[in-house]
């Protein structure tokens, strides 16, 4: 095994002050990557509008230069596979999505706020985790343009299939997950809004990451990071949660 091709990435959210969990998962990827003589990637997700600040990104800046670590590629340094904010990679989750949709494996769905909320409900009374039922997934185009002339905006959702995901993580070896569970999940909120796994799964093949260390609250959107990888021919990188 050659140990010059390691690319790792830390890829926090400029939502709010940086805390110690993100210090500390960026520590490991740091040292993974000068212990395999790798790169080390920080990647902006910024893709939350509404809740992202330039202020927070500042934060991140300043607390790891407080700290003394730094990285190969980042927003303010650049690097071959920039840009490294997500906000500005716009057209790259805006393909991956139009390709989904053409290969069947992405639809717009119309169910309004309420609808979804009452369907949630309805599960959790049954003791159910929680998951989209496919209702918008085998609409006509009728049925569509129907919805679009009503001036209903889609969001857009992945069509899981049936059978396990099998997350082999170097870590905690392999954990299985059933894609029944997982549920056609929302991909992106409009065709230029994605939401984090997509952009995430784009960005981590774009940017040739190929070990995603991170904390083990992501463990759960890796089946769905991986799904998404495999319906875009992606290449998976490796996992440690
Ligand atoms: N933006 C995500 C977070 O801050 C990153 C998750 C990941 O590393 O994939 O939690």
């Amino acid at each position: 095994m050659t140990h010059d091709t390691v690319r790792v990435r830390f890829a926090p959210s400029p939502t709010g002050a940086i805390h110690v969990g993100g210090i500390r998962t960026a520590l490991f990827n740091l040292l993974f990557a000068r212990q395999r003589n790798g790169t080390f990637v920080l990647r902006i997700e910024d893709t939350d509008t509404e809740r992202s600040k330039p202020e927070s990104e500042r934060q991140i800046f300043d607390g790891f230069h407080w700290l003394g670590l730094s990285w190969d590629e980042g927003p303010d340094i650049g690097g071959p596979c920039g840009p490294y904010r997500q906000s500005e990679r716009t057209t790259f989750y805006t393909d991956a999505l139009k390709k989904l949709l053409a290969n069947g494996r992405a639809y717009p769905c119309y169910c309004t706020k309420e609808e979804l909320e009452a369907e949630r409900r309805a599960q959790e009374e049954h003791g159910q985790a929680p998951f989209y039922s496919g209702k918008c997934r085998n609409l006509t185009a009728e049925e569509r343009s129907a919805h679009e002339k009503g001036g209903k905006v889609p969001i857009y959702r992945f069509a899981s299939g049936a059978g396990t995901v099998i997350v082999e993580d170097m870590i905690r070896g392999k954990v299985e997950f059933l894609q029944e569970h997982l549920g056609d999940f929302s991909i992106a909120r409009s065709m230029t809004e994605p939401l984090y796994n997509l952009a995430a799964v784009v960005d981590d093949a774009a940017m040739r990451i190929t070990h995603v260390i991170r904390g083990e609250e992501h463990l759960s959107n890796t089946p769905r990071q991986m799904l998404l990888s495999h319906a875009l021919g992606l290449t998976l990188p490796h996992f440690a949660h």
